[in-house]
């Protein structure tokens, strides 16, 4: 039986959750909801929101600050002094299971970072290695907020699906990385970020004749913030290479 099975999701209270534009994209259609019903942006200064995994965003409105993109928190139902993410479903507590049992609410559409969790890639980018997941990860000391019951055993996983998961979020983290250059180059506010990204990720399909000709079609293309757009209402924005036009 997964260690997932009977629990009461420690790792959906106490971690914040970085989102790809490719997760906030799913939810939004997937679900119909509007990105200020579960985005927020979480101020980083340390690092450890990120990890090394999600790109840092700056905004205007707060210049000073580096934020990861991530799903919003609320407060828990039955315990509360703590904060869950908001899509978690929370089962009462009972003498069986005093924490009680809780599960994702939008499974089928949550974020790579919940797929992945707790494994990530070996050096190699061959093998899923299953993290040493700590007994609590978030500072206080209400139990609730206590991690996995037992160590997790490859046995506990398909050899197939989570290497999938890992790939698939690896290559969309590393696409939301690209976007937050270009983003970070001129800041804008974070009402229109949204606007933003929508106009990015619909650009992200394009017909090969549409493509400039001097783009090589091995080269990934991403959709950059034109340099000449004063009006941060009306972000325009022309299909270019990256790597292209950094060489
Ligand atoms: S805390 Fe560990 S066992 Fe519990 S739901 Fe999260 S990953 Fe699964
Ligand atoms: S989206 Fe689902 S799996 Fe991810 S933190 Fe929220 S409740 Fe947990």
């Amino acid at each position: 039986m997964s260690p997932c099975e009977d629990c009461h999701a420690g790792c959906c209270r106490s971690f914040a959750v970085p989102v790809s534009g490719a997760d906030i994209m799913r939810i939004e259609h997937g679900l119909g909801l509007s990105f200020w019903d579960f985005v927020c942006r979480w101020e980083d200064p340390d690092g450890r929101i990120a990890l090394n995994y999600a790109p840092h965003f700056f905004f205007e409105d707060e210049p000073e600050s580096q934020f990861v993109i991530s799903l919003m928190h609320q407060k828990s139902e039955y315990f509360k002094e703590t904060t869950r993410c908001q899509f978690l479903t929370e089962g009462s507590p009972d003498d069986e299971h005093p924490l009680g049992q809780a599960r994702c609410g939008i499974y089928n559409f949550r974020p790579g970072a919940c797929r992945v969790f707790p494994t990530k890639f070996d050096p190699a980018n061959e093998l899923a290695v299953i993290h040493d997941v700590p007994a609590r990860s978030r500072d206080g000391h209400a139990e609730v907020y206590d991690l996995c019951s037992r160590p997790w055993e490859p046995s506990d996983l398909d050899p197939i699906q989570p290497l999938h998961n890992l790939v698939v979020s690896q290559y969309e983290m590393q696409y939301f990385r690209s976007i937050a250059e270009i983003w970070n180059r001129k800041p804008r506010a974070w009402s229109v970020f949204p606007d933003f990204l929508r106009l990015v990720y619909a650009r992200r399909v394009v017909r090969e004749e549409d493509l400039k000709p001097q783009l090589m079609p091995d080269k990934p293309v991403v959709a950059e913030l034109s340099n000449d757009c004063e009006d941060p209402a009306v972000l325009s924005f022309e299909i270019s290479s990256q790597r292209s036009r950094s060489a």
